[in-house]
C-alpha cells in the first residue's frame, strides 16, 4: 500500500524547487521547514528545538525504529497479533478511570466487522480522529471485556481512495520532537521526500560502485519509509557513508588550504645538540619514540609547516620527543615554544624540560645577581646550553638566571636570548614578542583551536611555526580520524620497558581504612603514596582548602606516617620544595589536588589513593593512575566513591576493568555519546545525525579514504562543483573560511 501516492497533500502543494532543477541535498539545506504544508511557527520551533531547520536536516531525521505489522481486515484480526488495519471512523469516546489515565476509544469499521482502537494517554488523539474518516492503525489485538481490540501503537489518517494491501506494512518510529507525535513526523517527512524527489546525486559513481552502495535518492526513501525492512541496512550505510564523505571532505579541504596558505619554516637542525641531548639520556630510547621522533624531523624539514599531534599514554616518554623537536628548532638559530593549559602544568614542564636537559649535561650555569654580562651563546661555549624561560600569568622565571624578573624575560625572547619558552596561553598575548619562533608544542589539544593558531602565526612574524600538539588522552581512531581529521598523527604505542600495568581497585567511602593500610604497607616496604583530593571544578581554591583539610585528616590517621601537602594555590617554590622532599623520599605520603595530574615523575611511588572518583573523568583518572607504577616497582590505584549514578557507575567499573588507554577513550564514548566527547559542534561530529562513530567505523575508514584521494587529485574540487556545494552548504560552520571566493 506504500506505493499508493498519497494524493491529498500533494494534489495542493507543488514541487519544492519551481524552476525545474532537481533537488540536491545542498539546495534543501537552505529551505526551511515552514516551506511544507502544515508546519506553521510553533511546529518549526518545536523541530528547531531538536536541530531540525531545514528540510535537510528533516530527511535525516531518521527512524529509531520500524514497527512491522501484518496488514489485515478487521475480521481477520485475532488476538495476540501485531496488525495493521484500516478502518473508517464510527465513533470516538474518552475516559478517565483515574485521574492520571486517560482513554481514547474509537470503533473502526471496514465492511467486514467492527474494532474497537485504543489509546492510552494521548490527549490530542481524540480531536485528530474525525468521525468518517478512513484511518491506518497498528498495534497488538486483545480481548477486553469480551470484546476485540486493538492498542494503537502508530496511526496514520489515509488519503481519500488510499487502500491498504493485504500485506506487510511498515511503520517507521521517529523520536518524538518536542510536543510533536511521531506520526506527525513522519506525516512532514513523506511531504518533504515527496516534494523533493528524485534527489540528485553528486558523489562519485566509482565510490559507490566499489563500496556496493546504492542511490542517495532510493535510500533517502527506503530509510524513511521501507517497502521491506531488508531494505533499511542497505539504506542506512549508503547514508552514513554519505555523511563520513562530506565530512572528511571538509577535513581534507582544510588540510590543503592550511598547506598552500602556509608559509613554514624548512628547519635545517645540524644533530649536534639533539645527539647529545640523546646520549645524554639516562635510558635507551623506546622504537616507539624513535619512529615518532623520525616522523617530526621529516616534517620539520619540510617547507611545510608541520601539524601533527603526538599521542601516547601516560608516561610514554612524550616529553623526551617533544624537547628534542623543539632541539631542531634551536639547533637552527629558532626559537621554541611549549604551551599548556594552565600555569600548574606550565611549571611542570618547565621543571621538566629543565631537568631533562639538565640530566645531559645542557643546562646553563645559572647567572645570580641579575649580571647578564658575558652570557656565552649557544655555540661559543664548549658546553652548549639551552636557555629555558617560563612565562605564564603571574610567573616568571628562567633556568640561566634564578632572579629573572618578568620584564627582562620577555626582553630576553625578544631578542633571543632565551630558546625555550615555557607558558601558558600568555605566550601567545600581548606584550611577548619573539625574536625568532620556529618550532611550538602545545600540550592537550582540545583548548587550542583555530585562532590560537592565527595568534601563533603572529607571534612568528606571519611564519607558520611548526606545530606539535601533545596529548595523554588517548584518543581512539574514530575521533582521530575526524575531530582531529586534518591533523597528522604520530602514536608512541609502546612504554618503556619493565613497567606492569596498574593494579586497580575501587573501594567504597565505608571502606577507605583498606586503603590507608595498604598505604602502610608500602611504606613499610620503602615506597610512597599520593592520595588526590576531590575535584572541586573551576576552582582551585576551594581544592586547596579541601586538600588542606584532607591533609590534616589524613595526618592524624597515618600519624605514624610522614604526611606532606601540595596544592595550586602554593608558591611555585614551596611546591618545588614539596615535590623535591617527595623525590628525595622525605614525605612517605602526599596529599594533593590534580596538580599532580601531568609531569609528575617520582617512580619510587606506587600508591595512588583517589578520593570522589567519581567526580573525575576516565580521562583524568587515568592520567592521575599513570602516575604510579612508573619505575621498578608495581603500582596500585584506589579509587574511593560512592557513585552517586548510573554513568559515574559506569566509569568507574571501564576504569577498574583496563589499563590500556585506548579501550578507556572507546568506554567514555560509548558512556558518553559521540555527541558530547568534545565540543561537538566545532568539531563537525555533531553533524553526524545517522553514523555512529564506534558502528560505523570500517565505512569512516573508507569515506576518508576516498576524500582525501579525491582532494588529492583535484585540490579545489574543480570537477565536482555539486559536492563542492554539498559540503559547504552543509558544513557551512566547519568550513566557511575554506572557501573564499
Ligand atoms: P609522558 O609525558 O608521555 O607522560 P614522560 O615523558 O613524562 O611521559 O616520561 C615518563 C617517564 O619515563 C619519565 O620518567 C622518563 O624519564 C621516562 N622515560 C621516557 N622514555 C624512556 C625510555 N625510552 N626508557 C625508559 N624510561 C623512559
Ligand atoms: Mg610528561
Amino acid at each position: 500500500m506504500l506505493a499508493v501516492p498519497r494524493a491529498k497533500v500533494l494534489a495542493v502543494t507543488p514541487n519544492l524547487y519551481r524552476d525545474g532543477r532537481m533537488a540536491t541535498l545542498a539546495r534543501l539545506a537552505q529551505i526551511p521547514v515552514l516551506e511544507l504544508s502544515g508546519v506553521g511557527p510553533a511546529t518549526a520551533r518545536a523541530l528547531a528545538g531538536a536541530g531540525i531547520h531545514t528540510v535537510a536536516d528533516l530527511l535525516h531525521h531518521v527512524p529509531h525504529r520500524y514497527l512491522e505489522a501484518e496488514g489485515t481486515t478487521i475480521a481477520g484480526a485475532s488476538k495476540g497479533a501485531e496488525v495493521t488495519l484500516q478502518g473508517q471512523v464510527k465513533s470516538v469516546r474518552e475516559r478517565r478511570p483515574r485521574r492520571n489515565l486517560l482513554i481514547t476509544e474509537a470503533t473502526l469499521g471496514d465492511g467486514t466487522g467492527t474494532i474497537t482502537a485504543v489509546w492510552f494517554n494521548q490527549r490530542h488523539i481524540a480531536s485528530q480522529l474525525e468521525p468518517g474518516a478512513w484511518i491506518a492503525v497498528s498495534g497488538v489485538v486483545d480481548i477486553f471485556a469480551g470484546k476485540r481490540q486493538i492498542r494503537v501503537r502508530a496511526q496514520r489518517r489515509l488519503a481519500d481512495g488510499e487502500h491498504l494491501l493485504a500485506e506487510e506494512e511498515i511503520t517507521p518510529v521517529h523520536s518524538q520532537v518536542g510536543q510533536l507525535k511521531p506520526w506527525k513526523i513522519a506525516q512532514f517527512i513523506r511531504q518533504a521526500l515527496k516534494r523533493s524527489r528524485p534527489i540528485e546525486d553528486p558523489v562519485p559513481v566509482e565510490f559507490l560502485a566499489t563500496h556496493g552502495l546504492g542511490s542517495r535518492d532510493e535510500s533517502f526513501q527506503n530509510i524513511h519509509f521501507p517497502e521491506s525492512m531488508s531494505q533499511v541496512p542497505h539504506a542506512r550505510r549508503r547514508l552514513v557513508y554519505d555523511e563520513f564523505f562530506r565530512l572528511e571532505l571538509a577535513l581534507a579541504l582544510q588540510k590543503r588550504r592550511r598547506l598552500e596558505e602556509s608559509r613554514g619554516v624548512a628547519h635545517e637542525p645540524t644533530g649536534e645538540l639533539t645527539a647529545r641531548f640523546i646520549s645524554g639520556l639516562p635510558y635507551e630510547l623506546t622504537a616507539a619514540q624513535r619512529r615518532v621522533i623520525g616522523e617530526i624531523s621529516e616534517d620539520m624539514r619540510s617547507p611545510y609547516p608541520m601539524h601533527r599531534l603526538l599521542q601516547g599514554e601516560v608516561g610514554s616518554g612524550k616529553t623526551v620527543v617533544a624537547v628534542k623537536a623543539l632541539l631542531d628548532g634551536v639547533e637552527g638559530g629558532w626559537q621554541g615554544a611549549i604551551m599548556a593549559p594552565t600555569e600548574v602544568l606550565a611549571e611542570q614542564h618547565f621543571l621538566g624540560v629543565t631537568h631533562l636537559l639538565a640530566d645531559a649535561g645542557m643546562s646553563p650555569e645559572p647567572y645570580g645577581g641579575g649580571s647578564r654580562l658575558g652570557m656565552a651563546s649557544l655555540f661559543d661555549s664548549d658546553e652548549p646550553a639551552v636557555r629555558v624561560g617560563l612565562l605564564t600569568g603571574h610567573n616568571a622565571a628562567a633556568n640561566y638566571d634564578p632572579e629573572i624578573t618578568r620584564a627582562q624575560l620577555l626582553f630576553d625572547v625578544a631578542d633571543g636570548t632565551v630558546d625555550m619558552l615555557v607558558g601558558t596561553h600568555a605566550l601567545i598575548q600581548e606584550g611577548v614578542d619573539f625574536h625568532r619562533l620556529g618550532v611550538a608544542v602545545v600540550d592537550e589539544q582540545h583548548r587550542f583551536g583555530v585562532f590560537q593558531r592565527i595568534m601563533l602565526k603572529e607571534k612568528a612574524d606571519g611564519i607558520d611555526p611548526d606545530l606539535l600538539i601533545m596529548t595523554a588522552t588517548p584518543i581512539p581512531r574514530t575521533l582521530s580520524m575526524t575531530l582531529y581529521g586534518d591533523l597528522d598523527v604520530s602514536i608512541i604505542d609502546e612504554m618503556p620497558p619493565g613497567r606492569a600495568p596498574v593494579i586497580t581497585r575501587h573501594l567504597a567511602r565505608a571502606q577507605e581504612s583498606a586503603a590507608w593500610d595498604l598505604i602502610r604497607d608500602h611504606v613499610a616496604k620503602g615506597r610512597q603514596a599520593f592520595v588526590v583530593c576531590p575535584l572541586v571544578e573551576d576552582s582551585e581554591k576551594v581544592e586547596a582548602a579541601s586538600a588542606t583539610a584532607e591533609h590534616a585528616r589524613l595526618s592524624a590517621i597515618l600519624s605514624d606516617l610522614r604526611v606532606g601537602l601540595i596544592h595550586g594555590q602554593m608558591r611555585p617554590a614551596d611546591k618545588e620544595g614539596v615535590m623535591s622532599a617527595f623525590r628525595a623520599g622525605e614525605i612517605d605520603v602526599l596529599v594533593s589536588t590534580t596538580v599532580i595530574e601531568v609531569g609528575i615523575d617520582v617512580p619510587n611511588a606506587t600508591v595512588m589513593v583517589i578520593e570522589d572518583a567519581d567526580r573525575f573523568g576516565l580521562s583524568q583518572l587515568h592520567q592521575l593512575r599513570g602516575r604510579v607504577g612508573r619505575g621498578a616497582h608495581r603500582g596500585t590505584c584506589l579509587v574511593i566513591s560512592d557513585p552517586p549514578g548510573e554513568e559515574a557507575q559506569k566509569r568507574l567499573a571501564a576504569f577498574v576493568s583496563t589499563t590500556d588507554g585506548f579501550e578507556l577513550a572507546n568506554a567514555d564514548l560509548a558512556i558518553r555519546g559521540q555527541g558530547t566527547v568534545f565540543g561537538a559542534r566545532q568539531s563537525g561530529i555533531g553533524d553526524l545525525r545517522i553514523a555512529d562513530l564506534l558502528e560505523d567505523f570500517e565505512m569512516l575508514v573508507a569515506a576518508r579514504r576516498d576524500a582525501f584521494g579525491l582532494v588529492a587529485s583535484d585540490p579545489e574540487l574543480a570537477g565536482q562543483p555539486a559536492l563542492a556545494d554539498e559540503v559547504r552548504a552543509m558544513l557551512g560552520d566547519l568550513v566557511e573560511w575554506l572557501f573564499v571566493s
